[in-house]
């Protein structure tokens, strides 16, 4: 299989809504699953984005975006909050393998957001997810409507601006046009991806001018 013609962020992004309609309205193609596509990522991986998404049972990124093998470097985790490691692998996306799009991705009904709004301890290691997910909380307390699906946009958000602004790999590659980042938020019933801004009117505010 030839090397993928490389894309920018943007293609890439249309690429990833693009899957999205059709897993919302049940025009699955999923591609790149067969023998071939096995065989022709043996010798090495050109993903098309990362996504950084809550460890949720309910949300599969493959199968959201209608993608396959190959085409996503999936990064998970409770709350999909961001540590040093998970920033290290972004890194490694971006700046070994050339991926052109980071997405964080948040959803409604987060179990990790709803536990910490609830002022529950978190046990042992549960509780280093606990800070990101605390100041969502706090931003969205002022908005009204749903406290915790306000809490995950806000918290997609904040990662979106917190790898935007990591030193010393991101914020090069970011400012210099070669990556892009976007937040957006999914929808547990519909399957619908939805990109967020800071006015909520569904431009991605971390793409490079
Ligand atoms: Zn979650």
């Amino acid at each position: 299989m030839p090397k993928q013609k490389q894309i920018t962020g943007q293609e890439a992004l249309d690429k990833l809504m693009e899957g999205n309609r059709r897993f919302v309205t049940g025009q699955l193609l999923h591609p790149h699953r067969t023998e071939e596509a096995r065989l022709g990522l043996v010798s090495g991986q050109s993903p098309c984005a990362v996504i950084l998404t809550c460890s949720d049972s309910r949300l599969l990124p493959v199968d959201v975006f209608d993608q396959g093998l190959g085409d996503l470097f999936v990064i998970r985790v409770a709350g999909g909050v961001l540590n040093d490691q998970i920033m290290g692998s972004i890194e490694y996306a971006v700046d070994h393998l050339k991926t052109p799009l980071v997405v964080i991705m948040s959803h409604e009904s987060c179990g990790a957001i709803t536990a910490v709004s609830q002022g529950v301890k978190l046990p042992g290691h549960t509780a280093t997810l606990t800070p990101s997910i605390d100041a969502a909380l706090k931003r969205a307390q002022a908005q009204g409507g749903n406290l915790i699906n306000n809490a995950a946009r806000e918290l997609a958000l904040s990662m979106a601006q917190e790898v935007t602004n990591s030193e010393p790999i991101l914020a090069d590659q970011i400012k210099s046009g070669k990556v892009m980042v976007v937040a957006c938020y999914y929808e547990l019933a519909s399957g619908e991806v939805t990109l967020l801004s800071n006015e909520q009117d569904n431009i991605p505010i971390y793409s490079p001018i």
